[in-house]
């Protein structure tokens, strides 16, 4: 199995200052490759210049510029090259199937923020030594740094990058041959429904509530984007102090709305895979998930929609909980593959319409958010647990009588 490990870096003064300077150069190797590759193809003859001429000229790049270029490892400037490549080749790609990309952008300092290192071993090194009660990453050019090993690393390192956020620094390390860590049968299956005023309902009728810190984050956060919005649009250099704080505030606070979310959802996943040897989940549809909010009118007040801050606030706690079953089915699914425990993804449409004893499907079935009441047979229950049921029944696990 592959598995993904990020830990936090403990870099010292010395060693973030070179840090930050690692990502300066690979930012302006990468810039200076795109701009390579735009000139040739505003050229006339419309040239395209390819991966491999690129990264044969690194070689003459780091000898002309030994100060700079030279320090870092050979390796992880191909795979810088190779990024570009990448963003290149998507782009053609759109432009054949007929969209209107824009060109891929240069990069300021500031939106690079990773380096890869495509073999552990080639211009760094994992370095978790037994006798060694700290744990180290060693970078070319950057020397020892300490690395805040929350959890052991299982499995053979691949590769190795490290990412700047905010002002922290992390290494992530890919593994792959990861031993899978069975858990023990339960012979319990469910259905799951994903919801707002539960995060999740299971068809055994159990509610695991939203985390509170979604909505305080996610009004935090509407509050500092308002904030950010009275700042007149300026570029980075020209801006004031203030605008200055306000963009990082917001970006501290994305970061910890994220962070949140990610731990609560390794919390759920863990706690439900213990428990069920099979669980059913709503394939969750992205287009859905990025649809904008429609503006809502204000229901006491005919004509008149509520008041612009309160959508926007709206808006960003739905995204705030799309995104949070996002991570949460993908936690999920990488802890059922180590447990050994089965995932059936079922069609979403019409679980909370169904009913899930006579099978009439209407919208008039659903009463309020919480109430479910079949107009056909009179079936009566909380509509959360008829939409895990009904999940549970489109996966086979519960015959619909039983419900
Ligand atoms: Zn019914």
């Amino acid at each position: 199995m592959h598995r993904a490990y990020k830990f936090l870096l403990r870099p010292t003064v010395r060693q973030t200052l070179a840090l930050s300077e690692m990502l300066l150069d690979h930012c302006s190797l990468y810039n200076g490759a795109l701009q390579e590759r735009r000139d040739a193809y505003r050229h006339p003859s419309r040239t395209t210049v390819r991966y491999g001429q690129q990264s044969a000229q690194l070689k003459e790049i780091r000898a002309f510029d030994p100060e700079r270029q030279g320090r870092w490892s050979f390796s992880s400037q191909q795979a810088t090259l190779r990024r570009l490549d990448k963003a290149m080749q998507a782009f053609f790609r759109r432009v054949k199937s007929g969209d209107k990309p824009g060109y891929p952008r240069f990069r300021g300092v500031n939106w690079f923020d990773t380096v890869g290192f495509p073999k552990d071993g080639d211009g760094c090194r994992w370095d978790s030594t037994p006798h060694d009660p700290v744990t180290r990453v060693r970078l070319q050019g950057i020397g020892h740094i300490r690395v805040h090993q929350h959890r052991p690393v299982l499995g053979r390192v691949k590769t190795v990058s490290v990412k700047r956020e905010g002002r922290q620094w992390y290494v992530i390390l890919a593994c792959d041959e990861v031993p899978a860590e069975p858990l023990p049968a339960t012979g319990a299956a469910c259905g799951i429904d994903m919801g707002i005023a539960h995060f999740l309902t299971t068809s055994e009728g159990e509610h695991q509530p939203s985390p509170r810190h979604g909505r305080l984050g996610a009004e935090a956060l509407a509050d500092a984007q308002r904030a950010l919005k009275t700042f007149p649009r300026r570029k980075r250099e020209n801006r004031t102090a203030k605008h200055r704080r306000a963009v990082e505030k917001a970006a501290a606070l994305h970061r910890k709305v994220r962070r949140r979310r990610t731990d609560h959802a390794h919390k759920t996943a863990l706690a439900m895979v213990r428990r069920y040897d099979v669980i059913a989940h709503e394939r969750l549809s992205i287009a859905n998930m990025v649809r904008a909010p429609k503006p809502k009118p204000d229901t006491e007040n005919s004509g008149a929609f509520l008041p612009n801050g309160a959508a926007a606030k709206a808006g960003l706690n739905k995204s705030i909980h799309d995104a949070g079953w996002g991570v949460f089915l993908g936690i999920l699914a990488h802890k059922a593959e180590s447990a050994g425990r089965v995932l059936i993804p079922v069609d979403p449409r019409n679980t909370s319409r169904t009913c899930p004893v006579c099978g009439h499907v209407s919208g008039e079935n659903r009463t309020t958010q919480e109430k479910f009441a079949c107009t056909q047979c009179g079936h009566t229950a909380n509509a959360d647990l008829v939409g895990a049921l009904n999940v549970a029944i489109r996966a086979g696990l519960v015959l619909p009588d039983v419900a």
